[in-house]
């Protein structure tokens, strides 16, 4: 139950609601746009409304392989009526003959329906001998014949500025004729780890070195999020090091990321160059893993300063730095779709902080959602990101919560999947 009253909490912590709030206020979409062709516009945001230029479809049109005929030219105190087949349309060839009473046509599914012809009766439901054609009386007029602009009528918008461009808006602007759009600058950012005890990858470790593991993950979360990404490595702590990756990073993109380094009482340099070189605050944030972030500029670049936890990382940029990156690339924000499901293990929660624990949802065998968590919590535990595909939202101020309750659940989105 929430208690405003707990003990456990910690005020001067903020809800990370209100800091997306406050992080967003302080950026903004970038106006820089660029023509791309349809071939190139994958994953790219539309920087401008798009209306179609033709109705859709463009022509009646057949749904079905069968005959097109007059609806009137049914005998319908019969439930049979045989016409006469006077020729054909085919996809991409249109009858070119003149329609008559009492006629049809065979015709293809996607081909003309002629002026004049106004049903379509699918050819399992009709019987050919020769050119008579006996047809069982369709339900009703116009059946199986998809008409000039009942999707959508010329001049009507049909993407929006702000949409990323998927699958299916290839396909949608292909539709309505479209070879190139105006779509937003792709945005580039510039990444690097802090701390003396990382090593990159296929280096060997020496005692109390670990691998630097963020820099991958993050480099995976930005390819998902469609941005240009420029990986700086790994700085030790060294202050100059640190100055000219921060400077050079600048230089460079629109954002500069890092992990570590940013939490309070932190023995590096991190802190200290970056409040000589830009304006930056160090947030304490109601959210776990997560706890410590570094928002601001450096030059003209804004900056975003992840912890160092590889857990609290992939969580802090998920929840507040996609958002940002969204904003910067004009993307219409979108909630995410929650739901909830019944836990199936018990969970250990202090009151304090809202926690994105990782879970296994699934549907059981009546249907219904329920979700498990991945093992151990430890934010600096990966695999409990690997493990899952979806966050346990566990509000401020919940406690322990046990197996059969319902909690609030938050699938991971394509930035995670
Ligand atoms: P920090 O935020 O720098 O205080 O680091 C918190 C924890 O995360 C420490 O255990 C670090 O060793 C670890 N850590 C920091 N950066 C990385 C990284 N790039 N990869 C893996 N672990 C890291
Ligand atoms: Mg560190």
């Amino acid at each position: 139950m929430p208690n405003n009253q707990d003990p456990c909490a910690q005020p001067k912590l903020m809800h990370p609601d209100q800091a997306i709030e406050q992080l967003l206020a302080q950026v903004d979409a970038t106006q820089d746009t660029e023509l791309v062709t349809l071939n190139n516009a994958i994953d790219r945001v539309l920087a401008e409304d798009l209306a179609s230029s033709i109705d859709l479809p463009p022509f009646d049109n057949s749904a079905m392989d069968g005959y097109a005929f007059r609806y009137v030219d049914l005998d319908l105190s019969q439930d049979k009526t045989t016409l006469t087949l006077i020729g054909s349309s085919f996809a991409g060839h249109p009858f070119k003959g003149k329609v008559q009473p009492n006629t049809c046509i065979r015709i293809m599914t996607g081909a003309p329906v002629p002026a004049g012809y106004d049903t379509v009766q699918m050819q399992e439901e009709t019987q050919a001998n020769g050119d008579s054609i006996m047809i069982v009386h369709p339900k009703k007029l116009g059946a199986n014949v998809r008409g000039r602009g009942e999707e959508l009528l010329a001049g009507t918008k049909v993407l929006h500025r702000g949409v990323t461009i998927r699958a299916a808006e290839m396909g949608v602007l292909a539709t309505i004729g479209i070879n190139q759009v105006r779509v937003t600058r792709k945005l580039k950012v510039a990444f690097f780890s802090t701390g003396d005890e990382l090593r990159p990858v296929g280096s060997e470790l020496s005692p109390g070195q670990i691998y630097d593991s963020n820099r991958y993950s993050i480099q995976g979360l930005l390819s998902k999020s469609h941005v240009e990404w420029i990986d700086l490595g790994v700085i030790t702590d060294d202050k100059e090091a640190i100055r000219g990756a921060f400077k050079e990073a600048a230089s460079k993109a629109d954002m500069v990321l890092t992990s570590g380094g940013v939490s309070v009482g932190e023995a590096d340099y991190t802190k200290q160059i970056l409040s000589e070189e830009g304006q930056i605050t160090f947030w304490k944030l109601a959210i776990k893993p997560g706890k410590p972030f570094a928002f601001g500029k450096i030059d003209n670049a804004i900056f975003c300063g992840l912890p160092g936890n590889p857990v609290s990382s992939m969580v802090t940029f998920y929840k507040l730095v996609l958002p940002i990156l969204n904003k910067m690339q004009g993307i219409t924000p979108k909630a995410p779709l929650l739901c909830q499901a019944t836990l199936q293990t018990d969970i250990r929660k202090h009151p304090g902080r809202v926690e994105y624990q990782r879970g296994i949802l699934s549907r059981n065998t009546s249907g219904e959602l329920e979700v498990s968590i991945t093992g151990g919590q430890g934010s600096g535990m990966l695999t409990s990101m690997s493990l899952a595909n979806c966050f346990v939202i566990l509000e401020q101020f919940q406690g322990d919560l046990a197996k059969g309750n319902t909690v609030t659940v938050e699938p991971f989105n394509s930035v995670l999947c």
